[in-house]
């Protein structure tokens, strides 16, 4: 297996926007207090992007609307997360196939012992495959199409050649993500790499707007930090293509 043309086959092949891969050496401490020894045991991570459909994107500041919710939910959500872990599933398969041992990790959050986070964080694989940097939103922001793509890894041990550096911090004076947050979850500091996450947002006062949102019966849906970075939109009206 020629593993260059074969990362380079994957947006084509497999139906997603960006495709990137990281070496997780820098990263390994943070890599193992989060997921344990058998995540932080792989050296390397290929992260693949699909992009959002904008026209679902842009309607979230209606989201009180059921239609809009419904529509965000499935479309932006469940179909996108499920289209990457078909992906990531054929990836790791091919991987294995090759000789090497590769791990898909779900595209969805995923709770472990009660913490908010996945095993693998999906924004940090792609940050340090140099796809977009982590703005204050705790977002992964693209300057094609900032926030609005949804990630999965596949961490594998393949000696697979990194895409690109981790790229610098654009969000400058910007605060619209830390303005629109109905619960203010986000504290308005640039991404540090050494700084715990909970310095820049409060993810346990999103987590709690959402069950609120579940027990007044509508859909957990809110997503504004996401709608709003100018990266995202602006992009969208200039109409850029994804890869
Ligand atoms: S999803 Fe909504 S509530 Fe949660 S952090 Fe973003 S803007 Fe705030
Ligand atoms: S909305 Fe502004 S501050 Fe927030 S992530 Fe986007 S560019 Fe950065």
């Amino acid at each position: 297996m020629n593993l260059s043309h074969f990362i380079a086959s994957i947006p084509d092949e497999l139906n997603v926007n960006y495709v990137g891969v990281a070496n997780l050496s820098k990263a390994h401490d943070f890599i193992l207090m989060q997921g344990g020894e058998n995540i932080a045991a792989f050296p390397c991570a290929i992260s693949i992007g699909i992009v959002l459909p904008s026209a679902i994107v842009d309607l979230l500041p209606q989201r009180k609307d059921k239609t809009v919710q419904v529509n965000y939910r499935h479309h932006a959500y469940d179909i996108v997360n499920e289209r990457l872990d078909l992906a990531a599933s054929v990836i790791a398969w091919r991987l294995q196939k090759a000789g090497y041992l590769a791990f898909p990790i779900p595209a969805s959050r995923t709770g472990i012992d009660g913490r908010l986070c996945g095993s693998f964080s999906h924004k940090l694989g792609a940050h340090l495959s140099g796809l977009g940097w982590i703005g204050k939103s705790c977002l992964l922001v693209t300057p094609e199409h900032g926030p609005r793509v949804r990630w999965a890894t596949i961490l594998t041990d393949a000696p697979l050649e990194p895409t690109g550096e981790s790229l610098e911090d654009r969000c400058g004076d910007c605060t619209q993500c830390v303005d629109i947050c109905p619960v203010h979850a986000f504290t308005g500091r640039h991404f540090l790499p050494d700084e715990p996450r909970e310095a820049r947002y409060k993810a346990n006062l999103c987590d709690r707007y959402f069950k609120a949102l579940e027990n007044r019966g509508e859909l957990k849906v809110c997503g504004l930090c996401l709608y709003v970075c100018p990266f995202g939109r602006e992009s969208q009206t200039a109409g850029k293509a994804a890869i």
